[in-house]
């Protein structure tokens, strides 16, 4: 079970979605994280966006995008003539190690912009109110 927010190994930290618990319940709803950091995120997103995901595919091709520039530094460093057949194992190890470290990291990211961005619209949006109640208030 890899974890939902970055496909690092899930080590029991969970979310289940309760608003599809009796007609959907089962591996759809539920997911699993490899720490209590992926965990929040995700279950951020899900409370902001009521049980569904925003366009994680759009989100997982920008993660890809964001592994270009270091795959290509990587291979610049082993030597960009040799074919991939004539790279040692190491080398090979160390492409995909790049690889998945610039998606998580880029995975990780978006999902705490996303709900710093969440968070800081709420925000906004509490004191606009207080403020509003508080003139509300010197006119009575
Ligand atoms: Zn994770």
């Amino acid at each position: 079970m890899r974890c939902a927010v970055c496909y690092r190994q899930a080590r029991g930290f969970g979310y289940f979605n309760a608003r599809w618990r009796y007609s959907n319940a089962g591996q759809e709803d539920s997911w699993q994280f490899c720490s209590m950091r992926c965990q929040h995120v995700f279950s951020q997103l899900m409370n902001k966006t009521e049980g569904y995901m925003i366009d994680p595919t759009e989100m997982e091709r920008a993660a890809m995008r964001a592994c270009l520039k270091p795959l290509g530094e990587r291979v610049a460093e082993l030597g960009i003539d040799q074919t991939l057949a004539d790279y040692h194992r190491d080398e090979v190890l160390q492409l995909i190690e790049v690889v998945i470290t610039a998606y998580q990291h880029h995975m990780v990211a978006e999902h705490e912009r996303l709900a710093e961005k969440e968070r800081a619209y709420f925000e906004a949006l509490r004191e606009k109110r207080e403020r509003a109640a508080a003139i509300g208030g010197l006119h009575r």
